[in-house]
């Protein structure tokens, strides 16, 4: 794309003392001294969204989904990089999506640091850069028994713009132990925090808000906490606004089962190569 398009839909001021060389060379540079946290997510028309999608939503939604890996991780948000695959250059589609993009992005204070732009079918690739304090990462690997294990929100719904669930998440990191955001299903997701911690879940179908868990694209967290951390877990979740429920807790026996019935139940979710 033409360097001027770039310039004009892309390249903004960086807000941030740590970006010490800011978007248009050949590398952007930055400083921190915490530990960073580095996801990436590609959305493919077509496979990821309709072509019929609005390019606000598209822009707001690219980076919502890896604000969403920041969120699981209890990371702060700080930059971004743009990888953009288009068919032609449609300024009022840029216009629009980069509105969608970069509202989202000055919400957590974010920078866009840089991209690559090229031409072919539509595709859209963010690399998000978050820190975090040493030691502190919400790992899948960090459940423990008799955990109480908590999700966020109403699943379900598959929200077009999704609510990253970052303040939260970022004071959850001393309360809770494990977590991971709900992109593929809930047992899907779940059983990776069980398998990575090496223990179980029994679970309460009934206590799960929302309607079909199993979806995927809520974007919602599901963590684990001691159960010490209740009252704690329920003022942090009044006070950013945020719905909490426990739907369950971690036990030994590897596998999902119903609290009620003792039954297993399997697990489902979004497949992306079946
Ligand atoms: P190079 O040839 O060094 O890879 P490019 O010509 O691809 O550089 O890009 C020029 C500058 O514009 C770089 O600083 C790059 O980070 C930035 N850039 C290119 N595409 C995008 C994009 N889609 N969003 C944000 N920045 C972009
Ligand atoms: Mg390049």
């Amino acid at each position: 794309m033409e360097f001027e398009l770039i310039q004009k839909f892309f390249m903004r001021r960086s807000q941030h003392s740590h970006i010490l060389l800011e978007n248009g060379d050949d590398c952007a540079l930055l400083t921190s001294n915490q530990v960073l946290a580095f996801s990436i997510d590609t959305l493919v028309v077509g496979t990821h969204f309709l072509p019929s999608m609005a390019p606000a939503d598209l822009g707001y939604r690219a980076l919502a989904v890896n604000l969403s890996d920041l969120a699981a991780m209890g990371a702060k948000p700080m930059a971004f990089l743009l990888s953009l695959t288009l068919p032609d250059i449609n300024e009022s589609w840029l216009a629009a999506f980069s509105q969608g993009l970069l509202h989202l992005a000055d919400s957590f204070k974010m920078d866009l640091i840089g991209g690559n732009t090229t031409r072919g079918p539509l595709a859209i690739t963010i690399q998000i850069i978050g820190e975090l304090p040493p030691d502190k990462a919400l790992k899948r690997s960090g459940a423990k028994i008799e955990d109480d294990l908590y999700v966020t929100g109403k699943l379900g719904l598959r929200p077009i713009r999704p609510v990253p669930r970052i303040e939260f998440a970022q004071r959850l990191l001393d309360l809770a132990h494990a977590a991971i955001d709900l992109s593929d299903g809930l047992t899907q997701d779940l059983s990776h925090i069980l398998k990575a911690s090496r223990c179980g879940a029994l679970i309460d179908p009934d206590l799960i808000p929302g309607t079909d868990y199993n979806y995927g694209e809520d974007y919602e967290l599901c963590f684990t906490a001691s159960a010490e951390n209740r009252d704690k877990i329920k003022e942090l979740a009044e006070l950013t606004q945020t719905p909490v429920c426990i739907i369950g807790k971690i036990i030994q026996e590897p596998g999902i089962y119903n609290s009620r019935t003792r039954e297993a139940i399997a697990i489902k979710g979004y497949q992306h190569f079946t």
